[in-house]
């Protein structure tokens, strides 16, 4: 391929700027899901959703996003489990735990691998502050 052709094909590429940043919420609750897909929607990020880890995990396989955000307490793979598997499919994914449970479960996802957590519930604003700290980090 000569440079013109290359400076062609670039030119077609979508440009930095124009790119929305990715987000693939994992949650098996149904509330939760919609309330983050508006709310993200809005902040002007492409939103992906999963109803539990093993579904989340197979996503972001083929879809490797910006941000994961993941519940812990699911059905068939757990948020510990898919924090751990996605991190090792990317270094570079920003992860966020959140659960209404102990504390604890929030202590081992930042071990295996989560860079930031939040206890449930919580509002839209804590949530965003929390993704402006990722971001940022
Ligand atoms: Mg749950």
């Amino acid at each position: 391929m000569n440079a013109k052709k290359i400076e062609e094909r670039v030119s077609e590429l979508p440009k930095q700027n124009d790119q929305h940043k990715t987000i693939l919420i994992v949650d098996d609750e149904q509330s939760i899901r919609e309330v983050l897909i508006t709310f993200f929607d809005e902040q002007g990020y492409d939103v992906l959703t999963a109803n539990d880890g093993r579904e989340g995990i197979a996503l972001f396989e083929s879809n490797p996003t910006d941000i994961v955000i993941t519940d812990i307490v699911m059905p068939r793979v757990e948020g510990i489990e898919t924090i751990r598997k996605i991190r090792k499919l990317s270094r570079t994914v920003k992860i966020i735990a959140m659960t209404g449970y102990v504390d604890s479960y929030l202590k081992e996802a930042m071990i295996l691998g989560a860079d930031d957590s939040i206890n449930k519930p919580f509002n839209t604003e804590d949530l965003m502050a929390v993704v402006n700290r990722v971001n940022a980090g």
